[in-house]
């Protein structure tokens, strides 16, 4: 019995009609698809995207060299050296970030107890050489300071999600 409505089925093409029924259910429905890069998809304020280094208002940095940051990695794309200022405090003299290893996962971001390192909503970015993908503190420092409007604004909404 099931033989014979397999072979009425194939005969009506009823596989290609049950396909154009789904088709035909999405053609008049609204569109996801956005025009990139005239048009882009909404973001997070939890993005994970360049890594910046943040400074305070006072222009100091925020990072201690706890070397957190470094130790969670799981990629080990984070090399830091730091030292001991006359003051007593600690920075870093070395901040380096492998994006080739890096896999966005946010772990240095979450381990990070002064908000220094966090990943912000930059996705727009490209190297044409290895060096070009090698964050430096300098240019995360910059980025940092290019982007801290955007930071601060994501951190307070995403105490909403904590
Ligand atoms: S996002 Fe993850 S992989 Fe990338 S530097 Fe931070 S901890 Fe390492
Ligand atoms: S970025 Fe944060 S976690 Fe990493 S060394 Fe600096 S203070 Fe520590």
């Amino acid at each position: 019995m099931s033989g014979i409505r397999y072979f009425f089925k194939s005969f009506m093409l009823w596989e290609l009609l049950t396909g154009l029924r789904l088709t035909g259910r999405y053609l008049f429905r609204k569109k996801f698809t956005v025009q990139y890069p005239e048009e882009k998809a909404p973001q997070s304020p939890r993005f994970r995207g360049l890594h910046a280094l943040r400074r305070y208002p006072n222009g100091e940095e925020r990072c201690i060299a706890c070397k957190l940051c470094e130790a969670v990695c799981p990629a080990l794309a984070i090399t830091i050296d730091s030292h001991r200022r006359e003051d007593g405090t600690r920075r870093t003299t070395r901040y380096d970030i492998d994006l080739t290893k890096c896999i966005f996962c946010g772990f240095c971001e979450e381990s990070c107890p002064v908000d220094s390192i966090v990943e912000t909503r930059i996705y727009e970015y490209h190297g044409e050489k290895r060096g070009d993908l090698l964050m430096t503190k300098e240019k995360l420092l910059e980025i940092g300071d290019k982007v801290e409007a955007q930071i601060a604004a994501d951190r307070a909404q995403d105490a909403f999600y904590r």
